[in-house]
């Protein structure tokens, strides 16, 4: 890379929370120069989350999904500064962030406190579990690189004791049942790659056991996909009942055990699932620092579901404040659309604002040496279509979704309507559309050779 700008005590100090889709995409498009920029983020790398539950039955390796942050910042005019480390709490009133490295290695560092003038907040949020007893004891989540890896691990590990030898009958069911809890698209698409794997490799190396396996997917709703057209959610319950994977709908989880779940079926009745490995996918809810965030701004943050923004994402209440994707609470669905959309918009109004700012010095050079008339006249003009901003405006191009077996699902705004498509067709389209989404050359090309590695030689 070229040689980067040192920091500049004179440029304001902008500070980023987070490596995820908003974050990234908006320090791939920021303009440097006129900032001096801090990235804060426990993740020292970008998680391309679309095609995460790929990773949990290892079509997918996990390198091949993330990119570490300093690609980004190692190739920006001026030096950024990229902490491995959590923000605990964001002070709007006194500007600063305290931030620690809670990771396992932490050094003598401890807490530390540092002032902003502009801060990023893309911290994302958690998984929900409405407090539901035993979720956060016994279930995976899918949302981190470690999740897909752990339920890789899980998974391998209840098919190898299923395996082992004087195993009970019930236990090799038990232990072969896979439950996902959640029918929004995180659940389905583990479920698809779940049956993909059962039919690809598992029957060949596990002949003994892999009839046993049954993937059953618990929706309170009264059906999977809300968010989704008719006809694929039709498509989508179809394929999964032809794939053999049980859609239990209208059944709400209401306790987790060790190795069993308490459901309220569409009846009304309690019952109790045994299961081997248990993946739970309910969507999110608020992180603790942005609850905290929201509490210090009461008069104007009402919403429990995120950040109230303004139309410039300008955070309602704190100065200087900027957020973007799933932490906020705006009418668009938390996607990673969304927030890559938003990050590229919210770079164009830093651009604005380092403009302003490079003009204003300017025009206090050309005031204090008395220049021409014109000149000025033409400077304040700049500066005047500088402050100029327009508001954020999403463009959705669609939502997409693999259901296993070769087979995905695709809405997409076309011809002034919405075409709803599913099938191989909807596949290939979902592979392209999500390796030129990927943000580098080297993710494309290792997506491409993982997915000719599983063709030859399986997962
Ligand atoms: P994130 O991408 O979650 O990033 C948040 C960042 O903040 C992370 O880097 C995190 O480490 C960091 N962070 C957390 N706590 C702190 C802290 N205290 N201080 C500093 N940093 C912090 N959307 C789609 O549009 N299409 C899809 O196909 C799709 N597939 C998905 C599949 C899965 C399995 C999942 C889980 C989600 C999927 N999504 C998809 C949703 C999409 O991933 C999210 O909407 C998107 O990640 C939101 O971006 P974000 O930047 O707000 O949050
Ligand atoms: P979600 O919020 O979309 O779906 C969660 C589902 O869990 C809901 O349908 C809900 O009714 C169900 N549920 C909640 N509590 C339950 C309980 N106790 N028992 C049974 N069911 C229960 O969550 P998600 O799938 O994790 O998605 C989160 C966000 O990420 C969404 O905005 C989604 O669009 C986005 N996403 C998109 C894609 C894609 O486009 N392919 C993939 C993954 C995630």
């Amino acid at each position: 890379p070229p040689e980067q700008l040192p920091a500049d005590k004179e440029k304001p100090t902008l500070v980023v929370l987070g490596s995820g889709w908003g974050a990234t995409s908006f320090l791939k498009s920021l303009d440097t120069e006129e900032f001096n920029v801090v990235v804060i983020s426990p993740r020292n790398y970008f998680l391309f989350t679309p095609l995460l539950p790929s990773v949990t039955v290892g079509t997918l390796e996990p390198r091949s999904i993330i990119q570490p942050t300093r690609y980004i910042t190692r190739h920006k005019k001026r030096k950024v500064d990229v902490y491995e480390a959590e923000a605990q709490e964001v002070d709007p009133v006194k500007k600063t962030v305290t931030f620690q490295d809670l990771s396992d290695i932490r050094g003598a560092a401890g807490s530390v406190t540092i002032p902003y003038d502009y801060l990023v907040y893309a911290v994302g949020c958690e998984n929900q579990t409405f407090g539901i007893k035993g979720v956060n004891e016994h279930a995976c989540f899918l949302k981190e690189l470690s999740d897909a890896d752990k339920i890789r691990t899980k998974l391998m590990d209840c098919i190898e004791t299923a395996a082992f030898r004087d195993q009970p009958q019930d236990e090799i069911d038990r232990l072969m049942h896979m439950v996902v809890v959640g029918g929004g698209p995180t659940g389905v698409e583990y479920a698809g790659e779940l049956h993909d794997f059962l039919i690809d490799d598992l029957k060949k190396w596990y002949p003994e056991v892999a009839d046993r396996l049954r993937i059953t997917l618990i929706e309170a709703l009264p059906n999977v996909l809300p968010a989704f057209s008719k006809q694929l959610i039709q498509y989508t319950e179809s394929t999964f009942a032809e794939n053999k994977i049980d859609v239990l709908t209208r059944t709400m989880v209401k306790d987790v055990k060790e190795s069993s779940v308490v459901v309220q079926d569409a009846n009304k009745q309690m019952r109790e699932i045994p299961y081997g490995l248990l993946v739970w996918a309910t969507g999110n809810t608020s992180r603790q620092i942005t609850r905290d965030l929201m509490s210090k701004l009461t008069s104007v943050q009402t919403q429990r579901r995120g950040l109230l923004v303004d139309d410039y994402l300008s955070l309602l209440g704190g100065d200087g404040i900027y957020a973007v994707g799933d932490c906020t609470a705006t009418s668009y669905a938390p996607t990673a659309q969304v927030a890559s959309q938003q990050g590229i918009y919210l770079a164009g109004v830093f651009q604005k604002l380092g403009q302003k700012a490079k003009l204003e010095r300017q025009l206090a050079q050309l005031r204090a040496t008395a220049a021409a008339p014109e000149e000025i006249e033409a400077t304040v003009k700049k500066l005047n279509r500088a402050a100029k901003l327009t508001p954020f405006h999403y463009s959705h191009q669609g939502s997409l979704a693999y259901i296993g077996s070769e087979k995905a699902i695709a809405d997409l705004p076309l011809f002034n309507g919405n075409v709803a498509s599913g099938g191989g067709a909807a596949m290939l389209f979902w592979r392209s559309a999500y390796v030129s989404t990927l943000y580098s050359v080297r993710n494309r090309t290792l997506v491409l050779a993982d997915w000719l590695k599983v063709k030859i030689f399986g997962r």
